[in-house]
């Protein structure tokens, strides 16, 4: 097996609430549509059963009291202290079942990580993970338990280097201050500009601090940035920095609420974009664990996630969308028949603007972390 897509039918039995952007249900549809291309059963590619997290795993990283915080949260009644675990109406409701869900997917991510640290696969993807936002002892922006960096602090325990990358619109913040202080692990984010979007945070002066002083780097993105500009940011930073700090695992987070049209952000990428972005990320990462992250405009992601799994197998799919999975989730936003989005350019002024602020950011990068990593 030389990939692993971990996936679990429940995945799809959880609902934050009729009104909450993220719908787990988006997974059930990714998972339909890639099963509809026969990329299942390619010869060197497992479908592995996701697994609920053990209570020790997520002690890596998170806090007892959380945890059972969380636990008696799970009947999806409201409980004494809420609010100082950032739990309630609003961001991170308490949904019936919200432990179970979290462990799983949580569960999902570990069970990646160590499919590819035992070398039964070069690359495992956990599309349900990617929950980059949770604290020690908060949830926060719909992520209840930090299911990258579990994963990562369990590949910490067995003594390797991490490079993490997260694609997705908002700044991976939680990963970030999990990892500021060490110099093993090396955490990219390239999102949209905290200056305007959730968490607010993720600027190119936040760059790690003692022995972590420049292993963590970010590229705010101007709002309404396009494909040309982050496969632009992406090629000037990522790969001399991957290629200088040769890791030994790369985990990724390739939320897609960075595309066009996504309800909650303004960055406008296509899978034109993110397949560029996906490809490159395949060529520097030999070990590579994959997962998932935001995108509420679920066609989206299960166009993007397709296009990215077929990637990960090395096969070029057509861009007609099987009409056995036509004939049943059309209406979910797959009108066009077709895959694959036509770049969206941004042009005239405002593009230079941008063009112009994000090499200002790149030459800060460059300046402070290239020098000190002798790039
Ligand atoms: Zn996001």
């Amino acid at each position: 097996m030389k990939t692993a897509f971990l996936y679990s039918e429940d995945f799809a039995r959880y609902s934050y609430g009729p009104t909450h952007p993220l719908k787990p249900y988006r997974l059930k549809l990714t998972y339909e549509l890639i099963d509809a291309y026969g990329l299942f059963s390619l010869p060197d590619a497992g479908v592995i059963k996701a697994e609920i997290a053990q209570e020790d795993d997520m002690l890596l990283f998170h806090e007892k009291d959380y945890i059972e915080a969380l636990k008696s949260a799970n009947s999806g009644e409201l409980i004494p202290d809420a609010q100082s675990y950032g739990l309630g109406p609003g961001d991170n409701p308490i949904f019936d079942g919200v432990y179970d869900w979290s462990r799983l997917v949580t569960g999902a991510s570990l069970q990646a990580a160590d499919l590819v640290a035992r070398g039964e696969c070069d690359i495992a993807f956990n599309i349900g993970g990617g929950l980059h936002h949770a604290l020690a002892r908060r949830a926060s922006g719909f992520c209840y338990l930090n299911d990258p960096v579990v994963a990562i602090m369990s590949l910490l325990k067995k003594g390797k280097r991490v490079a993490y990358i997260d694609i997705d619109a908002h700044h991976g913040d939680g990963v970030q201050d999990a990892f500021y202080a060490t110099d093993r692990v090396l955490t990219i984010s390239i999102h949209e500009t905290g200056t305007i979007l959730f968490p607010g945070t993720g600027f190119e002066d936040e760059t790690g601090t003692g022995k972590g002083e420049g292993y963590s780097v970010n590229i705010p993105m101007p709002p309404t940035a396009d494909d040309e500009l982050f496969v632009y940011a992406f090629d000037e930073i990522v790969p001399p920095l991957l290629n200088t700090f040769n890791p030994d695992f790369v985990v990724t987070q390739l939320g897609v609420d960075s595309f066009h049209g996504d309800p909650l952000a303004h960055l406008n990428y296509t899978t034109q974009g993110f397949c560029e972005v996906v490809q490159k990320i395949k060529e520097i990462s030999p070990k590579w664990v994959a997962l998932g992250g935001g995108g509420y405009n679920i066609a989206n992601v299960a166009k993007a996630w397709t296009l990215a799994w077929a990637i990960m197998n090395d096969i070029d799919i057509p861009d007609t969308i099987p009409r056995a999975f036509l004939a049943l989730h059309e209406k979910d936003g797959f009108q066009s028949g077709k895959l694959r989005e036509n770049e969206y350019r941004v042009g005239g002024a405002g593009k230079e603007a941008m063009r112009k602020e994000l090499e200002r950011v790149i030459g800060v990068i460059k300046k402070k972390i290239f020098t000190k990593m002798g790039i």
